[in-house]
């Protein structure tokens, strides 16, 4: 900035900003933009002005920033540069703000500081194989010890009937013994609503959504199902619709329940919930995180949105909730993930030199090895068995995919285009590079059905260009034809 040039502070999620924009308004003042959606229209004009005329020369923004119209960029900083909230996967654009700040680095020759605890596999192999700089920070901040992680036998607890619903007697010990010596708690469980679904306790039939390919989650608040992924909302269903039992029940555990729990566990501790439908105002994220600040609240429930970097003195205990089932996802980021999100919620116990943190993570699979090493902080273990994985199976960083999926309302005419395209594709591609299709995991979503075709390409001795201007055509032809003018096609790179 000394030097007349522009700085982008990149954030991957609005949550985040409240506190850093605050610690970096002591330093930096009215230099600094601020910038996401949650602001309006107007705001963001204004911020866009001043970046074009260069009287915003600092901005401190969320993953769209990147499209600011800056010309005189100095620097780029990427904080949390594993996080997933930085790729936008819909509506287009389908783009991925960290991978761009590297390309915005090239053509504007400015530098790029790519931060993390937990780096993402891809960044990190870069980092190994010497095209980026990498600097360890060995000690925490303000010289705060790493909290201890301990793994919380489910299965051993249930033996000896110690478990009270979705809680272990481990983790209420350790909340009473918290909450006795007045220090806060954030527990976390990556699901909102109340229950993940309904099932008949008789015939096990699931309500799903009429739209989607999904089951309807049941929100207490508004004793109401809800479809997270097209928002469509019934009542809770009553009555079976396939065996007329009236034993219907809420199933698993989501934030709103969480939440719920607690209260009959803490009658006397005050909770707040921290998740999407708490946060849909524009100043629901400070005044949540503020009153938490301020010790108004001595629980803090949450979904990811709360792993994010968010420093609180007086947490002592953070307990983790379904850590299996973060591990169980059909995605090869899966453990990577998984590694990332339990050592970032993890991370948010004992910032202060004083107070030791305590982490219990509740598991059914106390032997599985991932979880050994975030107990163990042992990012290089985790990442040597990723990196091996990924070079085995042709996966990033050694390839880079590209993922092309069909939309129609027809199954029948999404599938024959999708495997139309996947031949065109092959006639150059050949077999090996052409994947599927495939219908995903939710194969229907807004009454559209779907299928995908990934497209693996190496990253050396191939040119690039060509290729995507190759699949450009193959995707033109098929939606021009006559049979397919219906279909949707979307692409996207790095889609995962
Ligand atoms: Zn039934
Ligand atoms: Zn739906």
């Amino acid at each position: 900035m000394a030097s007349g040039q522009q700085v982008l502070f990149l954030l991957p999620e609005i949550a985040l900003t409240t506190q850093i924009v605050i610690r970096l308004r002591k330093i930096f003042g009215n230099q600094m933009g601020v910038y996401h959606s949650k602001f309006s229209d107007n705001e963001r004009v204004e911020i866009w002005q001043g970046v074009r005329q260069s009287k915003v020369n600092f901005v401190v923004g969320v993953r769209s920033s990147i499209f600011l119209p800056f010309d005189s960029l100095g620097l780029i900083i990427v904080d949390e540069e594993h996080e997933t909230s930085y790729k936008q996967h819909d509506p287009a654009p389908r783009y991925h703000a960290r991978d761009m700040a590297l390309v915005i680095g090239k053509l504007q020759n400015c530098k790029i500081l790519l931060a993390s605890a937990t780096p993402s596999v891809e960044t990190f192999y870069q980092a190994q194989q010497g095209r980026y700089g990498w600097v360890t920070l060995k000690e925490r901040y303000g010289e705060a010890v790493m909290p201890e992680i301990s793994l919380v036998n489910l299965m051993q607890e249930r033996k000896e009937k110690k478990l009270k619903g979705h809680f272990s007697q481990t983790l209420l010990d350790a909340m009473q013994s918290a909450l006795q010596k007045n220090e806060q708690i954030i527990l976390f469980q990556n699901r909102r609503g109340y229950s993940p679904y309904m099932a008949c306790k008789d015939c096990n039939f699931i309500p799903k959504c009429s739209n989607c390919a999904v089951s309807l989650t049941y929100h207490l608040g508004e004793h109401e199902l809800r479809c997270h992924y097209c928002g469509h909302i019934e009542p809770p269903v009553k009555k079976c619709p396939a065996c007329q039992s009236i034993k219907m029940e809420t199933v698993g555990l989501g934030t709103e329940k969480l939440e719920d729990d607690i209260k009959l566990f803490f009658p006397q501790a005050r909770t707040q919930r921290m998740d999407l439908d708490t946060t849909r105002t524009k100043n629901a994220y400070q005044q949540i995180i503020q009153s938490f600040e301020n010790h108004e609240v001595d629980i803090l429930v949450g979904t990811q949105m709360i792993s994010k970097g968010l420093d609180f003195d007086k947490v002592s205990l953070v307990g983790i909730f379904d850590a299996d089932r973060l591990l169980h996802f059909p995605d090869f980021r899966a453990h990577e993930r998984a590694y990332q999100m339990l050592t970032q919620v993890s991370g948010r116990a004992g910032r202060k030199k004083d107070r030791k943190g305590k982490v219990l993570i509740q598991t059914n699979d106390p032997e599985q090895s991932l979880l050994h090493k975030v107990v163990l902080g042992d990012y290089e273990a985790m990442y040597a068995i990723e990196i091996e994985e990924r070079a085995y199976f042709y996966y990033p960083p050694f390839t880079r995919l590209i993922k092309l999926t069909t939309k129609h309302i027809s199954r029948a005419l999404s599938l024959e285009s999708a495997n139309f395209l996947a031949q065109k594709l092959m006639t150059k591609l050949g077999k090996a590079r052409v994947l599927g299709p495939e219908a995903p995991l939710i194969h229907k979503i807004r009454n559209k059905y779907l299928f995908n075709i990934l497209i693996k390409i190496e990253r050396e001795n191939i040119d690039l260009k060509a290729v995507k201007k190759f699949i450009f055509e193959q995707v033109e032809d098929v939606i021009t034809e006559k049979s397919y003018k219906q279909v949707q096609i979307t692409i996207d790179v790095d889609p995962l």
